[in-house]
C-alpha cells in the first residue's frame, strides 16, 4: 500500500513503524472473514482491513481522528486478523499508533473519560481492587442486576506449597486475578511443586502494563514495566528459570516488554530479557516431564470445552498444548466451532463496549455448550470472568482442574 504521510508524523518513530507496516498491507481483505467485529457488523470500517485504511488516511491529514478513533475503540485487539493475514501485517502495532495520535487529538466526551480513569485507577491495583471487590460483594443484593452480574462469587484461597527446590521460577501475580481467582497461581505452585520447581511471587512486581496499554496511558504503562523489572531483576541474576503467566493477556504483553521499552536505553536490554523468560503455564508443563502430574482421580467421563483466549492463540501464537495436557491427563474435549472468535472480554472491552462484548459472548457459549460439556475451561482471568457472567456451567483455569485431579 502506497503512503503519504503527513510531515509531522513521517520521521517520528511511530511515523516511521507505521508507515513500514501500512506498505506490507496489499489490502487483500483476507482478514476481514475472521474478525469478530466486521462479522457482526458488516461495515467495512469495523474490519481489520477498513481500520488499516482509516489509520493511513488519517496519519496522511485526510481522515478526522474522531472517526478513526470510533472504529479503533471496537477493535477488541483480538489479533485473530494477524494470524489470518498472508502478508504478515503487524496489525496490532498499527493499532496501538493509531490509537495513541488519534487519541492526543480528540476530546473524549466526560463520562467516557471518567471511566476510563476509574479503570486505570483500579484494575491494576491488586488493594484497590480487592477492596472494591470486597465492598461490591457485600452489598451485592442492593444492586442493580446488570451491575450484580459482573459480581463473581468467591473462590476459596489454596495454600502455596511451602517445599524449597534448587530449580525456581518467578510468577506474575497479576492485578485483578489475585482477588478473583486466587486458587489459579496456587494451583500452578502446587503443580510446579510436584514437578521439583520452586515458584516465587515477588510482591512488588505489580499490573504487567496492559490496562494502561489498552487505554492508550502509554507512559503509565511502562511505568508498570520498569517497576516489574526492577522488582524481578535480582532473581533473574539469581537464576530464576522462566517468569511465568497463568493469565494469557499478561504473559501477551510481557512478551513485547522488549518492544514497549526498545527505546529506553536503561531498560531496554532487561526488557528483551524479561521477553525470553516470560513463557505460559502450558508451555512450561509442555516441556516438563509430564509423567509426574499423571494422576488416578481424574474423571475421565468429564466432558470439557476449551476455550483458547485470543491473547494465547492469536497474539503468543501457542495453540495445542492445552489440549494436549488435558487429553493426556484423560480429560474428554468436546468439539467447539469457531474457537478462532473472541469471546467478547478483551481486557476493558467488555465494559466499554458492553453491547458487542456481549453479542460475541452469547455466540461463544452457544458453541462452547453445543456439546453438552460439564465444564468450559480457559486460560485468562478476563475470559473466564465473562463468560462465566452467562453461563450457569463452571467456568474455570485448566489449571486448576489439573492440580484437583
Ligand atoms: S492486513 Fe493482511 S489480510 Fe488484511 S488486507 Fe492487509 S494484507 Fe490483506
Ligand atoms: S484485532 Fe480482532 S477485532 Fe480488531 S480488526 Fe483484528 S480481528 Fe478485528
Amino acid at each position: 500500500m502506497q503512503t503519504h504521510l503527513s510531515p509531522d508524523i513521517q520521521n517520528t518513530p511511530a511515523g516511521k513503524a507505521a508507515e513500514s507496516i501500512l506498505r506490507s498491507c496489499v489490502h487483500c481483505g483476507f482478514c476481514n472473514a475472521t474478525c469478530p467485529t466486521y462479522q457482526l457488523l458488516g461495515d467495512e470500517n469495523d474490519g481489520p482491513r477498513g481500520r488499516i485504511y482509516l489509520i493511513k488516511q488519517m496519519l496522511e491529514g485526510k481522515q478526522s481522528a474522531a472517526k478513526t478513533l470510533t472504529h479503533l475503540d471496537r477493535c477488541l485487539t483480538c489479533r485473530s486478523c494477524e494470524t489470518t493475514c498472508p502478508s504478515g501485517v503487524q496489525y496490532a502495532k498499527l493499532l496501538e499508533i493509531g490509537r495513541q495520535i488519534a487519541e492526543t487529538q480528540i476530546k473524549r466526551p466526560p463520562k467516557e473519560l471518567a471511566l476510563r480513569k476509574l479503570l486505570r485507577k483500579t484494575l491494576p491495583y491488586p488493594k484497590r481492587f480487592s477492596t472494591l471487590l470486597g465492598t461490591a460483594r457485600l452489598i451485592k443484593p442492593a444492586l442493580p442486576g446488570t451491575v450484580k452480574q459482573k459480581i463473581p462469587q468467591k473462590r476459596r484461597y489454596k495454600q502455596w506449597p511451602q517445599n524449597k527446590h534448587n530449580r525456581f521460577m518467578l510468577i506474575l501475580d497479576g492485578c485483578v486475578q489475585p482477588s478473583l481467582s486466587p486458587d489459579i497461581n496456587a494451583a500452578t505452585a502446587n503443580l510446579l511443586d510436584r514437578l521439583g520447581i520452586h515458584l516465587k511471587n515477588i510482591p512488588q512486581a505489580t499490573c504487567c502494563g496492559a490496562v494502561s496499554q489498552h487505554l492508550n496511558a502509554e507512559e503509565e504503562a511502562q511505568r508498570f514495566m520498569r517497576q516489574n523489572i526492577d522488582a524481578w531483576w535480582p532473581e533473574i541474576e539469581r537464576g530464576a528459570e522462566a517468569i511465568i503467566s497463568t493469565a494469557s493477556g499478561c504473559g501477551a504483553v510481557l512478551k513485547e516488554y522488549h518492544h514497549y521499552l526498545q527505546h529506553d536505553v536503561d531498560y531496554a536490554e532487561k526488557a528483551r530479557r524479561i521477553s525470553e523468560l516470560c513463557k505460559d503455564i502450558s508451555e512450561i508443563i509442555m516441556d516438563e516431564d509430564s509423567e509426574q502430574l499423571k494422576t488416578t482421580n481424574v474423571d475421565t467421563a468429564k466432558k470439557l470445552a476449551w476455550h483458547p483466549p485470543c491473547t494465547l492463540q492469536h497474539a503468543q501464537k501457542i495453540t495445542g498444548h492445552v489440549e494436549t495436557i488435558l487429553t493426556r491427563a484423560g480429560y474428554t474435549l468436546v468439539p467447539v466451532a469457531d474457537q478462532y472468535l473472541c469471546c467478547g472480554s478483551a481486557g476493558t472491552y467488555s465494559i466499554l463496549q458492553a453491547d458487542l462484548a456481549q453479542q460475541l459472548r452469547q455466540n461463544k457459549l452457544e458453541n462452547l455448550q453445543k456439546h453438552q460439556p460439564e465444564m468450559i475451561v480457559t486460560a485468562n482471568i478476563g475470559c473466564q470472568t465473562h463468560l462465566q457472567e452467562a453461563t450457569e456451567l463452571p467456568v474455570v483455569h485448566w489449571i486448576t482442574l489439573l492440580d484437583s485431579a
